[in-house]
């Protein structure tokens, strides 16, 4: 079903920029699972915090975890797995727009309304597969 929406071009787009997205508690700790150094290490590493957003460094203009594609897939923050089939795209067309422009692997030649359609199905299944 993902597969009638979305297929991912490797572009790296969405791990670059100045920025990253942040990281809950949770994600901190499955990242330092993942990894398997002491969770200081990880913080020195890694990551930067400011106040009280902790993000990933960024180096060279991408997250420090991309190499030609993700190289911690089972230990990246929740944010990065939504990434692009949000449900937010569900509720406003203009997200639908603005996700489609960043992404493409979107299959936005689908239109909005048969994308949803689609998307809400899939986030559905994803759900009660958790
Ligand atoms: S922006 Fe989209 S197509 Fe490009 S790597 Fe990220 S998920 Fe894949
Ligand atoms: S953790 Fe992985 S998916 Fe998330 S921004 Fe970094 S490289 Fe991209």
């Amino acid at each position: 079903m993902e597969e009638d929406i979305f297929e991912c071009k490797q572009c790296g787009y969405c791990c670059q920029g100045e920025t990253t997205v942040s990281l809950t508690d949770d994600d901190l700790e499955r990242m330092v699972a993942h990894i398997g150094i002491p969770k200081e290490e990880v913080i020195e590493k890694y990551l930067r915090i400011t106040g009280n957003v902790i993000q990933m460094k960024i180096v060279d203009g991408h997250c420090i975890f991309y190499d030609q594609g993700c190289t911690i897939h089972p230990g990246k923050p929740w944010r990065c797995s939504q990434w692009p089939l949000h449900p937010s795209i569900l509720s406003d067309h203009s997200n639908f727009l603005a996700i489609s422009a960043s992404c493409p692997g979107i299959k936005a030649e689908l239109g909005y309304e048969k994308f949803s359609e689609i998307l809400s199905e899939f986030l559905k299944a994803k759900n009660n597969n958790r």
